[in-house]
């Protein structure tokens, strides 16, 4: 995962953009649910400002995994508008015994039956993931480690109550995900070594599969292709005699490296422990 930091007028503006007064409906249709004080609609409109999310998160990535999927429009039918805080109930998540094992505590769900019913149109409420994260991993699951506020409105001050185990890596009050995953090799580790930055990143690892080289093999795969491409362009970096050589190699690195690559935290964190053992050389 990495971050895909953006204003929240600005979010609004690519929505705008897209599609023309979504969001005074979406405001409308809040407005409803509120009244009603429930999530309850026969037709829904976030699929309008799919292609918003997929073109913000790296040009068509997955947002919890970073694998890279098709573009708009072809892209739309391989992924989802995913909504991290679940709109209509919220399905209580055993905590695996790794995690237990580590001390790690999860809020217990207040009501199964209900679910953030402000926010169904909420633009920091949206990201774009592919089919195995959202429909087969994340599904109505929302762990956390403070206090369900499931009338909360405003995820920013919702992130600070309630205290997510997951990270939402777009908008700018969540933690860069880069920040608390980082990439030993193919395989995602916890930068800090304690504390609940570690928590959030374990139970994310943990939750959509990231280091799972079994279910999910083809992320270790694409991972290790990037490596195995990324390796010879650093050395030229470093023993590279001719100027165009070195401007060639840089210019890959870059590209590998750039928020539009998939897998890019895990491409930055190679970067960066070459860069690392070479530090005079750079
Ligand atoms: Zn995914």
């Amino acid at each position: 995962m990495i971050a895909y930091r953006i204003k929240q007028a600005e979010l609004e503006a690519l929505i705008e953009a897209e599609s023309p007064r979504w969001l005074k409906k979406a405001s409308t249709r809040t407005a409803g649910f509120r009244e009603r004080n429930c999530y309850d609609e026969s037709s829904t409109i976030w699929s309008y400002v799919k292609a918003v999310y997929m073109r913000l998160q790296g040009d068509c990535k997955c947002a919890y995994c970073e694998r890279k999927l098709e573009s708009t429009p072809l892209g739309k039918i391989e992924q989802d508008v995913e909504h991290f805080r679940p709109k209509s109930r919220i399905r209580a998540w055993t905590l695996p015994k790794s995690l237990k094992d580590q001390d790690i505590m999860v809020t217990a769900v207040p009501d199964e039956k209900r679910g953030y019913f402000l926010l169904p149109y909420h633009p920091l409420n949206y990201l774009a993931a592919c089919k195995p994260c959202n429909s087969l991993l994340k599904k109505d699951y929302f762990p956390i480690a403070g206090e369900y506020d499931l009338a909360g409105d405003d995820p920013a001050q919702l992130h600070i109550k309630e205290k997510p185990l997951l990270i939402y890596p777009i908008g700018d009050f969540d933690d860069a995900p880069e920040d608390l995953i980082r990439f030993y090799g193919v395989s995602p580790q916890a930068v800090a070594p304690n504390g609940f930055n570690r928590e959030r990143a374990l139970v994310t690892i943990e939750f959509f599969k990231l280091d799972d080289p079994t279910e999910r093999k083809h992320l270790f795969r694409e991972r290790a292709f990037i490596i195995v491409a990324l390796y010879p362009q650093l050395e030229k970096l470093v023993d590279g005699t001719m100027d165009r050589e070195k401007d060639d190699a840089q210019q890959l690195v870059d590209g590998f490296t750039s928020p539009k690559s998939a897998h890019t935290n895990c491409a930055r964190s190679f970067r960066d422990l070459f860069q690392r053992k070479f530090q005079p050389l750079f």
